[in-house]
């Protein structure tokens, strides 16, 4: 049954581009915010908002009661979780659906098959899906060891519950071992409360790319091809493009088939990404993980593709069937995204909370701004510091990153230092502008820009 009344659980930048999604296709909207999101641009372009708790995501935008007994108390028949918070929580979406409401994304299963990566791992292996060297879980430095000791330096330690980049550390030497360990375990039971690790063989010249699936849990599993999203720090993305490129053709189908039937093996629905790491010496992709969610990149493909990924989701939430076959997909130019983030680029990038005094962001053709700051906004200390996406769209790829260069120029924040400084210098660099990136890259390009300003 089509959606009419749709809570937005979720805050930032997805909370208004849910609510934008939702008008379009006449739904009727409710934010809920907590005390510190009550002026936020979400609330006002809502047709109702409702506070849900005081600042601390815990008692907001983490209590999924609260959340299901504001959705019920303002009429609403369906939830959207955005990203992050409670999003791939199959617990919550499972809450969500035992209360007699929608949940905007996939099924609890679904959500539970990829929540876990050992779990994702095993699916992915009997689905034939190609993994990277590893371990199950290990319980100790010496498990870690003896592992160590058929995969080889480097490796990385990962958390089983992992995501946002968080529980990774990488080992280059046997002698850090130990205490990448206890790090790793540690920031993966603060982050997710759950500190099971395992290990995977590191792979040093790796491109990050990931695929859009599009599936309605009816039977029509279709792919939106891929990203590059290389450009990271601290295992967290930065720029994001699409298409993916300089890719062995080979490589580019196999990353799509690869996709298609992991989605299908699990009867996954809604909107979904397949995450690989593909190894360009040896032109091999693996598979890191399946995120059951809309990701923060999805405008880049939504620009070549021409389709809204969030009205799609709101409609097969709704019930209805794709109507599209994989050959109706058609791929126009290049798209690339920056985030800005209320980060210090000098200070480690450190998070920079304060009021935004002046906000002045760049249009034209093929320019397009996704945020929820505004001028006299205040960035709060207590969530996310990403403050707008900033996304263009070109014939091609040369083209895209003249047009990024010419609309990071337009920028004028005052009031908190964001990460546009350093962001110029990345689009003004040749080896980025020529496609000579890994997933390495751009802190190394951070340093550069450290040093540079450091003389
Ligand atoms: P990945 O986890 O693969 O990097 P994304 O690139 O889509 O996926 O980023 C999602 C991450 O964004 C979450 O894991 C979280 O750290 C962060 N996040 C969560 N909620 C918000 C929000 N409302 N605004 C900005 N960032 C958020
Ligand atoms: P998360 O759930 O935190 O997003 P991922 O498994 O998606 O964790 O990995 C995050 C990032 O870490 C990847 O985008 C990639 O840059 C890096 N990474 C993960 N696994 C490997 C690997 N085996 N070799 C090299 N880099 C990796
Ligand atoms: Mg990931």
């Amino acid at each position: 049954m089509a959606i009419r009344r749709l809570f937005i659980a979720n805050r930032g930048e997805i909370a208004v581009r849910v609510i934008r999604a939702a008008r379009a296709l006449g739904i009727e909207t409710v934010a809920g915010v907590s005390e510190a999101d009550r002026e936020s641009m979400a609330a006002r372009l809502a047709d109702q908002a409702v506070t849900i708790g005081p600042a601390a995501a815990a008692q907001s935008y983490l209590d999924g009661a609260r959340i299901v007994a504001a959705a019920l108390g303002t009429k609403c028949d369906a939830v959207h979780p955005g990203y992050g918070f409670l999003s791939e929580n199959a617990d919550f979406a499972a809450s969500v659906e035992e209360a007699g409401l929608v949940f905007v994304g996939p099924t609890p299963e679904n959500i539970r098959a990829m929540g876990n990566k050992l779990e994702a791992r095993r699916i992915a292996t009997e689905a034939g899906v190609p993994l990277a060297e590893g371990s199950p879980r290990v319980h100790s430095v010496q498990e870690a060891r003896d592992v160590a000791e058929t995969i080889g330096y480097p490796l990385l330690f990962k958390a089983a519950a992992g995501g946002g980049g968080r529980g990774i550390r990488i080992v280059r030497r046997a002698e850090e071992l130990a205490a990448a360990f206890a790090n790793a375990s540690s920031e993966a039971q603060a982050a997710f409360g759950d500190n099971a690790l395992f290990i995977e063989r590191y792979i040093e010249n790796a491109r990050h790319v990931e695929v859009q699936v599009l599936a309605d849990g009816q039977g029509t599993v279709l792919h939106l091809g891929a990203r590059d999203c290389s450009l990271q720090r601290r295992y967290q993305k930065m720029v994001e493009e699409a298409p993916d490129f300089g890719l062995p053709q080979a490589v580019r189908e196999g990353l799509h088939e690869a996709s298609v039937t992991l989605a299908a093996r699990i009867g996954y629905r809604s909107a979904g990404t397949v995450e690989f790491i593909v190894d360009v010496d040896r032109g091999a992709f693996f598979f890191l993980e399946m995120n059951t969610r809309v990701q923060v990149e999805h405008p880049v493909t939504e620009m070549i593709t021409g389709i809204d990924i969030v009205a799609t989701q709101l409609r097969i939430a709704g019930g209805e069937a794709l109507n599209l076959s994989q050959s109706d997909i058609v791929f126009h130019g290049h798209a690339i995204e920056c985030r800005i983030n209320a980060e210090a680029p000098l200070r480690n990038f450190a998070p920079t909370p304060g009021r935004i005094a002046r906000w002045t962001m760049p249009g034209g053709p093929g320019v397009r701004i996704d945020t929820h700051v505004e001028a006299g906004w205040m960035v709060s200390p207590w969530y996310d510091s990403m403050l707008a996406k900033l996304i263009v769209h070109a014939p091609d790829r040369a083209q895209a990153v003249a047009r990024m260069a010419a609309a990071l120029g337009e920028i004028r924040v005052e009031g908190v230092e964001t990460t546009v400084p350093f962001l110029r210098t990345v689009f003004a660099d040749q080896d980025y502008r020529d496609g000579r990136i890994n997933t390495r890259w751009l802190e190394a390009a951070a340093e550069r820009f450290v040093a540079s300003k450091a003389s």
